[in-house]
C-alpha cells in the first residue's frame, strides 16, 4: 500500500490513521507533540513543528501522498515540496478555506448562498458596516478560530466596546446571524477521477459554539436532505475537490440553505460515519487521495454522536462501563482540559428520541 503523510497528528490524524492502517497503508505523522493522539497509532512520526520546512521535506521524501488534518497549513511548505511527493488536494483549496471572505466570496460566486458578511480592518470599519448587516451580527477573525474562538456575538451598540479585542487579533469578518430552523453538515468526498460520494445529513446541536451532538439522519424532510446533498456535491464540483470536505450549512427559517463554513478535512460531526456507515468519512479520504475508487455511502443504521470535552472525561469512563451498546473512542490526549475534545461516544439506535432522552439521564453533560 501507499504511505500517506500527514501534517497534523490531533484526533483527526489518529482516525485517518486507523482507517489508513486497516486498508494496508502505511502512516507517518508530523506533530511537535511527541505523545501526540495520532502519532500513538502511525508507524512513525516526525516530532517538528507544523511549519518546518525542513520536517515537511523529510516527510515528502518519506510519504508516496500528502496530507493534512487541519486548514492552517503553511502554504509556501507545501509548494516547496510539490515537486516531491503528490498533493492530490492542491493548495488553492486550503488557501480559500483557511481564509473565511476568500471562502464566502468563493461560495456566492458558486452560486451558493452564505450569510450577509462585510471585511473588517479596523474598529471604523465596524461602525460602518454594522449599520449595513444589522444586529445581530457576529465578528470573527478570519484565519485561525475553532470552537467559536476569536468571535463576538453583537446583539445590541453596546456590545461594540468589546470588538476591539477581536479586531487586534488580525483581519475580521462580520457576519449577519441566520436565523435558523436547524444547523446540519454534509461531508463529501471526491477524487480526481471525479467520482463524488456523499454521506447522509447530520443534524448538529452545539453548545457554547462547541459542536455537542450530531444525529444522522437530520430530523428534516427529505426535500431538505436532498437539497443540502446537492449543496454538498455543487461545493465539491466547484472546488474541484480531492479528499473529504465538510460542509457546515444553517438551515434558514425560510427553509433555504446558507453555508456556515467548509473544512478541506474529515470533520467532528462525520465521526459518526465510523460505525454507521459502510465507509467513514476517514476511509474515503484516504480513498479519495490514493485515488482510489469510491463506494456509494449507505447508512447502516440511525446513530446519536455525543462528544466528550474535558469536564465530562471522568464520568463518561464511568458510565460507559455500563451501557453495553454505546462505543467511546479515546484520543489519548494528556492534558485534559475544559472544553478540550478529549473523545467521543457513538450511540446506534432505532429511536433517536429515546438515545437523546437516555443522554440527558446519565447527567454527564449536564
Ligand atoms: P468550528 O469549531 O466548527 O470550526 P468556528 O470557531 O469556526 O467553529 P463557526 O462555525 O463560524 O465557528 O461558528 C460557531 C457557531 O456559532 C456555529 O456553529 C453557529 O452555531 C454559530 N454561528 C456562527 N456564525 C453564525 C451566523 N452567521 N449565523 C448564525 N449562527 C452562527
Ligand atoms: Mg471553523
Ligand atoms: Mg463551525
Amino acid at each position: 500500500g501507499k504511505t500517506i503523510g500527514i501534517i497534523g497528528g490531533g484526533q483527526l490524524g489518529q482516525m485517518l490513521s486507523f482507517s489508513a492502517k486497516k486498508a494496508g497503508m502505511r502512516v507517518i505523522i508530523l506533530d511537535p507533540n511527541p505523545t501526540c493522539s495520532a502519532g500513538q497509532v502511525s508507524d512513525e512520526q516526525i516530532v517538528a513543528p507544523y511549519d518546518d520546512i525542513e520536517a515537511i521535506e523529510e516527510l515528502a521524501d518519506k510519504a508516496d501522498v500528502l496530507t493534512y488534518e487541519f486548514e492552517n497549513v503553511d502554504l509556501n511548505a507545501l509548494e516547496n515540496v510539490s515537486s516531491k511527493v503528490e498533493i492530490p488536494q492542491g493548495t488553492e483549496l486550503l488557501r480559500i478555506t483557511k481564509d473565511r471572505i476568500r471562502e464566502k466570496t468563493f461560495l456566492q460566486k458558486s452560486g451558493l448562498k452564505v450569510a450577509p458578511f462585510a471585511e473588517i480592518n479596523k474598529f471604523s470599519d465596524l461602525e460602518k458596516k454594522i449599520n449595513e448587516i444589522g444586529y445581530p451580527a457576529i465578528l470573527k477573525t478570519c484565519e485561525g478560530g475553532y470552537d467559536g474562538k476569536g468571535q463576538l456575538v453583537l446583539n445590541s451598540e453596546k456590545d461594540l466596546v468589546e470588538a476591539d479585542e477581536i479586531i487586534k487579533l488580525g483581519q475580521c469578518i462580520l457576519e449577519g446571524k441566520i436565523n435558523f430552523q436547524m444547523e446540519c453538515s454534509v461531508m463529501v468526498g471526491r477524487n480526481l477521477r471525479g467520482e463524488i460520494t456523499v454521506f447522509p445529513v447530520s443534524e448538529n446541536i452545539h453548545r457554547n459554539q462547541i459542536l455537542h451532538e450530531s444525529i444522522v439522519p437530520a430530523r428534516i424532510s427529505s426535500e431538505l436532505q436532498e437539497k443540502a446533498k446537492e449543496t454538498a456535491v455543487k461545493v465539491a464540483e466547484s472546488l474541484n475537490l480531492c479528499g473529504i470536505l465538510g460542509i457546515e450549512m444553517f438551515i434558514g427559517e425560510d427553509n433555504e440553505i446558507y453555508i456556515n463554513e467548509l473544512a478541506p478535512r474529515p470533520h467532528n460531526s462525520g465521526h459518526y460515519s465510523i460505525e454507521a456507515c459502510n465507509f467513514s468519512q476517514f476511509d474515503i479520504h484516504n480513498r479519495a487521495i490514493c485515488n482510489w475508487p469510491l463506494p456509494k455511502i449507505e447508512l447502516l443504521k440511525p446513530v446519536v454522536m455525543v462528544n466528550v470535552l474535558g469536564q465530562h472525561v471522568e464520568k463518561t469512563q464511568e458510565l460507559i462501563s455500563k451501557k453495553p451498546t454505546w462505543q467511546f473512542h479515546d484520543y489519548g490526549k494528556g492534558e485534559i482540559r475544559v472544553d478540550r475534545k478529549m473523545g467521543h461516544v457513538t450511540i446506534l439506535t432505532d429511536d433517536i428520541n429515546k438515545t437523546l432522552d437516555e443522554i440527558v439521564s446519565t447527567h454527564v453533560w449536564d
